[in-house]
């Protein structure tokens, strides 16, 4: 299964080159993909197969299914319900206001993929001019009624234009984990040239290919990630659209991201950060093929082990239960061929996932109450990239004796 289609094939989605996908995690539903009992046979499933641009440096999918496949009944995510995400957003745009905003006169900040507001809100707080670019309409109605303003369209050459007409060149244009799900990388990136003032930036931040890489955490592999950056594909990808990458940080977030400004070519020095953040993905292989076929034995490797440990707990009589269903657990339990008979059930918070089936591997997905109600043996933590915080929270769940199985970076038993 794992193996079907290695030679599927495409071009680069950035430079156009011949495309090869050096692994596969076989067929494979929209993680975001909760659905009911009776919903089990219409279900969507696609091949996930990443592949490596080695002219240009990108990593992305070589096949991701139509929007409509992805965001068919798709429950509106609303980012402000993260407390952790509310300070990082409050950092972020601080960092902006105290950055490139500090001294000009009148500034106009345009966010795409601004969600329910979470960053804005802290512009619109400082009286900054702003403007938010939400496809999802529920979403951005949230982020109205706040006084955040937000149209609904998807971001492109076209709404550039219009946005600049309207509003005049933005000073900041600024991103989330919203690159990384939009194809049409060359299309924003033009866009983003022609809305931004020639002394503006634009700064984004998405999951971080060199963390994936040195943590096997292929779980960031799924339909909606077609890329994964690193500072090098970054880089080239907007140099040809007169975007300079200026600098970089990395952030904790979402397992390891990294935040890139760019700024139009040759128009602010680059930092220092940039060329020492280039310098280790070249030691580190990133732009080698050699990385990605050692990356496919890592994960494969993963695999092994994780389902050697929960075989093992289920021929032992122990009850397993899954912490968080993120749409990262979709690729790892389909892939893994993790099934209701190694977990019970998985736990979550939100509403409307409840009283549903995880996408491909259908384990029931049930309230939080049930994990507390009658503590299991064991607990996969799906959502590993908040486990300081989540196991902070559990402390009485393994007080009780209960222990933790996590497989990022490698996977282990934890108390
Ligand atoms: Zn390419």
């Amino acid at each position: 299964m794992s193996e079907l289609n290695q030679n599927r094939a495409s071009a680069c989605r950035v430079c156009g080159a011949h495309l090869t996908a050096f692994m596969s995690f076989g067929r494979m539903p929209i993680a975001n993909g909760f659905l009911k009992s009776e919903e089990i046979q219409s279900e969507y499933f696609f091949e996930l197969a990443p592949a490596f641009c080695e002219p240009c440096g990108m990593f992305q999918l070589v096949e991701q299914p139509s929007p409509d496949k992805m965001f068919h009944g798709r429950y509106a995510f609303y980012s402000s319900t993260s407390r952790y995400m509310q300070v990082h957003f409050e950092r972020f745009a601080q960092s902006v206001i105290n950055g490139v905003l500090a001294g000009r006169a009148d500034p106009f900040v345009v966010e795409l993929g601004s969600n329910d507001g979470i960053m804005l809100r802290n512009f619109h707080a400082c009286g900054v001019r702003h403007l938010g670019v939400e496809p999802s309409v529920n979403v951005a109605e949230v982020a109205r009624g706040c006084g955040i303003n937000t149209i609904s369209a998807f971001f492109g050459r076209k709404l550039a234009s219009h946005i600049e007409a309207e509003h005049g060149h933005a000073d900041a244009i600024l991103a989330a984990n919203v690159m990384c799900h939009i194809p049409d990388l060359p299309g924003v990136a033009d866009g983003v040239r022609r809305l931004l003032r020639p002394d503006g930036v634009f700064v984004f931040e998405d999951p971080y290919l060199g963390d994936m890489i040195a943590k096997t955490s292929y779980d960031q592999i799924y339909d909606e990630h077609v890329f994964i950056f690193s500072a090098t594909s970054v880089k080239n990808a907007f140099a040809p659209h007169g975007l300079e990458l200026v600098d970089v940080a990395p952030q904790k977030t979402h397992g390891g991201s990294m935040r890139y400004t760019l700024a139009p070519m040759d128009s602010r020095p680059a930092t220092s950060a940039v060329d020492e953040c280039l310098a280790r993905e070249r030691e580190q292989g990133l732009g080698r093929s050699e990385t990605y076929v050692r990356f496919k034995q890592s994960c494969e490797a993963s695999r092994a082990r994780l389902m050697e440990m929960l075989n093992s707990l289920r021929r032992e009589g122990r009850r397993v239960v899954g912490y968080g269903a993120t749409s990262k657990s979709t690729t790892v339990t389909n892939y893994c061929g993790i099934t209701p008979e190694h977990v019970e059930f998985i736990s979550d918070t939100t509403p409307i996932k409840q009283g549903k089936l995880s996408p491909g591997a259908h384990i029931p997905v049930r309230p939080y109450d049930e994990f507390v109600r009658a503590f299991p043996d064991y607990a996969l933590l799906f959502a590993w990239n908040h486990s300081d915080e989540i196991r902070e929270k559990e402390q009485s769940f393994v007080a009780g004796g209960g222990r933790w199985i996590v497989y990022v970076p490698e996977v282990k038993v934890v108390s």
